[in-house]
C-alpha cells in the first residue's frame, strides 16, 4: 500500500523505524523485535540504509522483505544515494521492484569521512528524480524542524525541501526534535511555502546519556532546558532515566496529536520495550 493513502483526516499514522541486524549477524536475531513492534499493529515500519562507501547495503532489502512477508507490514524502504553510482542506485531499484517494495524513503545520506563521495547525485533530490523517472514508487523525504545541519538557514532548507518534494516527494518524516515549538513553527513554514504533503513527526525516546549525546552530535537538535535537567537529574539511574525518557516522549506525542498532527514516527532504536511502553500510553489517542 502507498505510504500517502495512510493518511486520512482525523486518524493520525503510527510509524516504527528500525535498523537492520550488523552483516554478522543473523537476520532472524530481529524476530523478537519485530514480532512486539507488529502486535502494536504499526501504519509501516521503515528501515535504515548505511550512508555505504563499502558495498552496497542489501541488508536494508532483506529486511524490509521480511517485514512484508512474515509480518503483513508495509514496510518503508530507506535509500541514501551519495556514496552511489546510477548504476547501483539502479540495481537496487531492481531489487525493490522485484519483491514488490513500492515505498522508499529517498536520503541524501550523512557524508562519510572514510569515502570520498560519488559524483552521481548532489542531493536526496536528485535521486528523488531518478527514482520517479525509473518509475513503479512512492517517494517519502526526509525534513529538519530546526533546519538541516549544513542549511545556509530555515528558509533555504524548506526552498530546497519544497524543490524535492515537487520532483515528487508525496510524505515527509521529521529528523527527531526536543521541543514541539519547533516543528509547529517549521510546519507552519512549510505550509506557507505550498508543501502540503503529510508532515510525520520524527520522536526519539531518550532511553540513555550516550544515545542522546550522540544522536545531537549527528543532527544537530537542541535540547531545551526541562529536557535538560531531567538527564542530569536521572543520567546515572538507569530505570529512572527509561522511565523519564518515556514519559518525555509520550508527553512529546500527546501534545502534537492533540495538534492534529498528521503522524508519529517513533525512531526505536529496535528495542521493543520502548515502543511498547509508549504505545501503552497513547492507544486510545491514535
Ligand atoms: P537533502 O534533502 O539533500 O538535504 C541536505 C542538505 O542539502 C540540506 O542542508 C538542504 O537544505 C541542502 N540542499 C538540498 N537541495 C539543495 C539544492 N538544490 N541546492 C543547495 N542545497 C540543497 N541517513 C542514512 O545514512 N541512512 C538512513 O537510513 C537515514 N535515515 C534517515 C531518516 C530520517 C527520518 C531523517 C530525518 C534522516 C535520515 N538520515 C539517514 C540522515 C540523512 O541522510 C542526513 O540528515 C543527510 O545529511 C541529509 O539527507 P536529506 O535526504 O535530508 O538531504
Amino acid at each position: 500500500m502507498r505510504i500517502e493513502e495512510m493518511f486520512q483526516p482525523g486518524k493520525p499514522v503510527l510509524s516504527f523505524e528500525i535498523f537492520p541486524p550488523k552483516r554478522n549477524r543473523e537476520l532472524e536475531e530481529i524476530d523478537d523485535t519485530l514480532k512486539v513492534l507488529c502486535e502494536l499493529e504499526p501504519d509501516f515500519i521503515s528501515v535504515t540504509f548505511g550512508a555505504g562507501g563499502s558495498g552496497i547495503s542489501s541488508r536494508t532489502v532483506e529486511l524490509a522483505k521480511k517485514i512484508r512477508k512474515d509480518y503483513h507490514v508495509e514496510p518503508l524502504v530507506h535509500l541514501t544515494c551519495l556514496n552511489y553510482t546510477k548504476r547501483e542506485i539502479c540495481e537496487i531499484l531492481d531489487e525493490l521492484k522485484e519483491a514488490g517494495l513500492e515505498n522508499i524513503l529517498a536520503l541524501r545520506g550523512d557524508r562519510n569521512p572514510d569515502a570520498e563521495p560519488k559524483q552521481d547525485f548532489r542531493y536526496a533530490s536528485d535521486l528523488v528524480t531518478f527514482i520517479r523517472e525509473y518509475g513503479g514508487f512512492h517517494i517519502s523525504g526526509a525534513c529538519y524542524p530546526e533546519g538541516h545541519m549544513e542549511a545556509e538557514n530555515q528558509i533555504q532548507d524548506i526552498r530546497n525541501l519544497k524543490h524535492k518534494v515537487d520532483e515528487g516527494v508525496s510524505h515527509l518524516v521529521s529528523q527527531l526534535f526536543f521541543d514541539n515549538e519547533f516543528f509547529y513553527g517549521f510546519q507552519e513554514k512549510a505550509r506557507i511555502a505550498g508543501i502540503d504533503v503529510p508532515i510525520e513527526a520524527g520522536i526519539m525516546p531518550v532511553i540513555n546519556k550516550a544515545q542522546i549525546e550522540r544522536m545531537v552530535s549527528l543532527c544537530g537538535a537542541s535540547l531545551p532546558p526541562k529536557f535538560r535537567r531531567i538527564m542530569s537529574k536521572y543520567e546515572n539511574r538507569r530505570d529512572a532515566l527509561f522511565d523519564a525518557g518515556m514519559a518525555y516522549a509520550v508527553s512529546q506525542i500527546v501534545e502534537l496529536l492533540s495538534n492534529d498532527v498528521d503522524g508519529i514516527h517513533i525512531f526505536t532504536m529496535n528495542n521493543p520495550k520502548v515502543a511498547k511502553r509508549i504505545c501503552s500510553e497513547i492507544r486510545n489517542l491514535i
